[in-house]
């Protein structure tokens, strides 16, 4: 399935125009001095294309900080008269996106919260109708792409060209390196579906961390991603919200130079060789494949710690039989080899025995 968004090109200010679209700054807008430091310090490094800053936070919880409102949005024109970057914004409700535009704000994104709320989309789309604005639509919080493609085709109706998506990683219950699984084959899906469409990833909102920044945003380069959203802080440490995931304008400098830039290819960009495309796509499905196996493993063991207390026997045979038949229904119902599977449910049974009877061996020797 292809969808035909009917898009034009974003600006991207930077001089160079094979640089990727670099948008950066605070994740909130704090004080008008926070603002414009970080801004010139971002300006002075020749590798911005738009200051971002949040201007109304949405928070998990109540309490936290909310972000500053209307008068953080006289800061961004501020920035903007003295530094001639573009400016940025989230928008979640249609008198957000009516008071950004009132204050000539020139690029807004939609958040992960607010795009998996279709009715909250429409308002906003309501709201900007016809205007001239960029508008970039982060990937809901959930892993549900269709729910992503449906909030841009809003956007998209309501006449809004200069579109792009943010990949900016899914929340998961399971424990994963990063604060948001970044599941890249959903944003490589992403991109075979809707074509042309730009898609910029927020290695921030990935990672969580702000030493994971770096790799994450070479990982999103490599797979031909079209910009990244990076948070800077003037003096992260400080921040009023998620303080551990911003750099310091020198760290972002920095990690901006040591970036690696694809090769330019002799195919147009945008388009990858399907061998390309097929191969990022495994590289993300063994990644995830990885982390549920790791995930997998862990539990084995608590499981073996739970049979050492409670004096239980490493192998129950009822329970694997069980596994290898619903599993094996599940993989032919899935097209693959029987056989195939059944090898690979034995491989990875057979390591989880090997870590419970480690586990009852230790205590073994303990005893002894
Ligand atoms: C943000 O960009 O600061 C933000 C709140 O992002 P997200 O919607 O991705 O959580
Ligand atoms: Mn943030």
């Amino acid at each position: 399935m292809k969808i035909d968004l009917k898009l034009t090109p974003i600006a991207n200010h930077l001089e160079d125009p094979g640089w990727p679209l670099l948008i950066a700054g605070p994740c909130s807008a704090e004080s008008e001095r926070q603002m414009l430091d970080t801004a010139r310090q971002l300006k002075a490094s020749n590798r911005i294309s738009c200051f971002r800053a949040g201007i109304w936070k949405p928070r998990t919880r109540p309490g936290a900080f909310e972000g500053v409102g209307e008068i953080g949005l006289e800061w961004m024109q501020a920035v903007k008269r003295e530094t001639g970057l573009l400016t940025a914004c989230e928008v979640a409700t249609a008198e957000h996106a009516r008071l950004a535009m009132k204050y000539g704000v020139d690029i807004l994104w939609v958040g992960a919260r607010t795009s998996a709320n279709p009715f909250s989309v429409q308002e906003i789309a309501d709201t900007i109708k016809g205007c001239p604005v960029t508008v970039l639509v982060k990937n809901p919080v959930n892993p549900d792409l269709q729910l992503w493609i449906g909030a841009l085709e809003r956007l998209n109706r309501a006449g809004i060209t200069r579109l792009a998506a943010i990949h900016r990683g899914f929340s998961a219950y399971e424990k994963t390196p990063f604060r948001n699984a970044p599941l890249w084959n959903i944003a490589i899906e992403l991109k075979t579906i809707c074509p042309g469409l730009p898609i910029i990833c927020d290695p921030s909102h990935i990672t969580g961390a702000r030493e994971l920044v770096p790799l994450v945003a070479q990982k999103a380069l490599d797979l031909d991603m079209h910009g990244l959203m990076v948070e800077v802080h003037n003096n992260p440490d400080v921040a009023k919200s998620d303080a551990a995931q911003q750099l310091l304008p020198v760290d972002y400098a920095r990690m901006i130079r040591d970036l690696r830039l694809r090769e330019a290819s002799p195919l147009k960009a945008g388009t990858l060789s399907a061998l390309d495309a097929y191969r990022q796509e495994i590289d993300a499905l063994d990644d995830g494949i990885m982390q549920k196996l790791a995930r997998r493993m862990e539990l084995s063991r608590k499981i073996g710690e739970y049979k050492r207390e409670n004096n239980l026997m490493v192998l129950q045979l009822s329970r694997w039989e069980e596994i290898l038949h619903h599993r094996a229904a599940l993989g032919k119902a899935m097209g693959m080899d029987e056989g195939f599977v059944k090898k690979l449910l034995e491989l990875v049974h057979e390591e989880s025995i090997n870590l419970q009877a480690e586990i009852m061996n230790e205590a073994a020797l303990k005893k002894n």
